[in-house]
């Protein structure tokens, strides 16, 4: 197949709907694309298929040991746990399913926080995304899956998928911190580490525009629901059954995060939970 594909500082970047690394036999996430057979170890940043999708196929084929974050291990080998969790554990009906938290499940060989590293890789974490989300960075060169939304993600989606508002805003200032020369997101362009610096900026923005639309939101008490109807009809975010409930799952992100900064706080009356402002 043909490859579409840059070097940085001799990494190799394979690029595609999800952002793929080579560096010293060694894969950073998958996709369809001409592996090397000496191929040592795949690194997995997180548990969601558009990254792990290829991951089985190609531990067959090439022996390679698939390396994947603790945290995130259990969704790779299992991908109902991802569809169940989003559901409060029930089983959602497939419509409301979305394809990232389906694919072919794939033994994890060793964790991430466990494999030897040498050389020039190094594991960062960076979660919020999910728990275990877990960037490589190469040689200068960081991959950093999907902990980082630049502007072209912000134009696609504007509620993208988080779990935990707080972690991300963590991870985004380790991104700030940390040295490379090159970070490559998942799902958009290449950039320097000085471009990165503004992406960054422009995605705590985007966070606490999100908050603060909460906040005002929830001038009078809201049940969960009607936040949710409110927060989307707000963002004028398309009707789309798998959609809304990775919008559900990211509110509920920065719900959590509001209380646990002491913005926000809950009672339930009349078998609703409501959310207020904690004044
Ligand atoms: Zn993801």
């Amino acid at each position: 197949m043909r490859q579409k594909f840059i070097e940085l500082n001799g990494v190799k970047c394979i690029l595609g709907k999800t952002n793929v690394g080579l560096y010293e036999n060694h894969l950073i996430d998958t996709a369809v694309i001409d592996t090397p057979l000496n191929l040592e170890a795949i690194l997995i940043t997180h548990g969601h298929t558009d990254h792990f999708a290829w991951a089985s196929t190609l531990q067959k084929r090439t022996r390679a040991l698939v390396v994947a974050p603790k945290e995130d291990a259990f969704l790779i080998e299992n991908p109902e746990v991802n569809v169940r969790g989003m559901f409060n554990w029930a089983r959602p009906p497939v419509e409301m399913t979305t394809k990232v938290f389906l694919g072919e499940p794939c033994k994890v060989d060793r964790y991430t926080e466990e494999y030897p590293f040498e050389g020039a890789i190094t594991p960062l974490p960076l979660s919020g995304h999910t728990m275990g989300h877990t960037g490589y960075l190469c040689d200068g060169v960081l991959f950093a899956g999907d902990a980082l939304y630049p502007k072209a993600i912000w134009e696609r989606h504007k509620l993208p998928y988080s779990i935990d508002v707080e972690l991300t805003r963590r991870s985004l200032d380790a991104i700030k911190k940390a040295t490379f020369d090159w970070i490559v997101p998942s799902h958009s362009a290449v950039m320097s580490k000085e471009e990165s610096i503004e992406q960054v900026a422009l995605h705590l923005e985007r966070l606490a525009q999100i908050d603060a639309l909460i906040l005002r939101l929830l001038a009078h008490p809201q049940s969960t629901e009607e936040l949710i109807y409110d927060v989307l009809r707000e963002l004028d975010i398309k009707d789309n059954l798998a959609q809304y409930w990775l919008s559900v799952t990211t509110i509920k992100g920065h719900l959590s995060g509001l209380v646990s900064t002491y913005k926000v706080t809950y009672d339930i009356t009349d078998h609703r939970v409501y959310w207020k402002l904690n004044d």
